[in-house]
């Protein structure tokens, strides 16, 4: 018979942090990792811009983001292996959000709320803005919220940062496609492959992303979550900015930072839920370029280089992350819905969902008010500052 202790569905950032922080706290039983992408083609995590922000608008956001950041800020250290950095390319070049005068109200006071938690945001005027963006038009802008501590990573990179850790420390990644899990009564029991193989396990983790809500589903737990398409469009500029840009958004909700020499830009459009990788150019030309070009004179003159899309695991009820266990189905546990922000919170995440497994109980950051049960008690987390 085969049989693990812990099953994870899912080896992107979410379920590679999950298994490698039950290691390093201690847990020595078996654990699995099945990952259907063995090439994390379609997975989220490399298809992300990276972005790595403070600046949200509840505290159990804040507290995820500022844990994660001290976390990825020593990652090439603490996750080298054989003395070998686990390089992942952040640059704290600051993360902003560009906003016109009806908007600057609402950023002072999320300002003052991450000042509580000890971030070092700060609200800048817009003559400010041009010491961090010098071309910056700022002809319709009233200042901005802005944080140097922030930036942006290599999504790629932290995942198999987490991965090689894990496998150093003993899990397994099977390359195959769960089914199902499998349950008896109140309780799971396992999971069964496409191919028909079955495994036991008295713990089943869900971080299967997007496609998360799909497993739930079929147990008859459904969940308000989507798979929602987002696109980037990476560019060359014929005229090279003065400084780096932090990732900076601008008040239509187009994002830019720089990629090296070229400029990557996303914008969460309107769009049908569902499966769908499909990339449509004229997103970019039609709706980003005309407010890229009106934002930055640089950005009129630009050649499109690379063009992606991706899956949001979306959360329709309050855009947040579902994270712990099913308070009746005994050893069903998740990690989903994270939605724009899963790479900001997937060092907090792991750690907090082994604490749950482990020791029964949150120890570093207190998860709760992510839990199952928030919709059916209408206790939602409602953030702001989604992108
Ligand atoms: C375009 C885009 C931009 C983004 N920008 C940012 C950003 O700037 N900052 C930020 O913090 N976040 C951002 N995100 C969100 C972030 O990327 C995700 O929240 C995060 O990567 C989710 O990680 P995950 O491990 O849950 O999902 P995934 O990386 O998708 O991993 C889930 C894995 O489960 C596997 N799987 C699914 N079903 C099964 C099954 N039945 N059997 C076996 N394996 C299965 C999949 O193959 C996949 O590899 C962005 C996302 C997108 C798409």
């Amino acid at each position: 018979m085969k049989t693990a202790d812990i099953i994870i569905v899912g080896g992107g950032v979410m379920g590679s942090s999950v298994a490698f922080h039950l290691r390093k706290i201690g847990f020595d039983g078996r654990i699995v990792v099945f990952e259907k992408d063995p090439l994390y083609e379609f997975s989220s995590t490399p298809r992300s811009a990276g972005g790595i922000r403070q600046l949200y608008t509840t505290p159990i956001n804040i507290q995820l983001s500022r844990y994660s950041l001290q976390i990825y800020k020593q990652f090439p250290e603490t996750m080298a292996i054989d003395g070998e950095p686990a390089e992942i390319h952040f640059r704290q070049n600051g993360y902003l959000f560009l906003a016109t005068k009806e908007m600057l109200p609402s950023l002072k006071k999320q300002c003052s709320l991450q000042k509580q938690y000890g971030v070092p945001s700060q609200v800048l005027s817009s003559q400010e803005l041009l010491d961090i963006i010098p071309e910056l038009n700022i002809n319709d802008l009233a200042g901005g919220l802005y944080c140097h501590e922030d930036g942006y990573l290599d999504p790629y990179s932290v995942m198999q940062g987490y991965k090689k850790n894990a496998q150093r420390l003993g899990v397994e990644y099977i390359y195959k496609e769960v089914e199902t899990i499998t349950t008896d009564e109140s309780k799971v029991i396992g999971v069964r492959l496409v191919d028909g193989t079955v495994y036991h396990a008295s713990i089943v983790i869900n971080c299967a992303g997007a496609w998360g809500v799909y497993l739930s589903e079929k147990i008859g737990i459904p969940l308000p979550i989507h798979p929602l398409k987002r696109q980037i469009f990476q560019f060359d500029i014929a005229t090279p900015l003065k400084k780096e840009l932090p990732l900076t958004i601008d008040p239509t909700g187009v994002y830019f930072r720089h990629e090296g020499s070229k400029i990557l830009s996303g914008f969460s459009e309107d769009t049908k839920p569902g499966i769908d990788f499909t990339v449509t150019r004229s997103l970019f030309y039609e709706q980003m370029w005309p407010i890229l070009a009106h934002r930055i004179p640089n950005f009129e003159a630009v050649k499109v280089t690379a063009a992606w899309a991706g899956l949001y695991s979306f959360n329709t009820a309050d855009h947040n992350a579902i994270i712990g266990k099913h308070p009746s189905l005994h050893g069903y546990y998740m990690a989903l819905g994270f939605s724009g922000h899963g790479m900001q919170q997937a060092p907090g995440v792991g750690i907090g969902l082994a604490e749950l497994i482990y020791y029964g109980k949150y120890k570093t950051i207190d998860l709760t008010p992510l839990r199952f049960e928030r919709f059916a008690e209408n206790d939602l987390v409602l953030e702001d500052a989604v992108v």
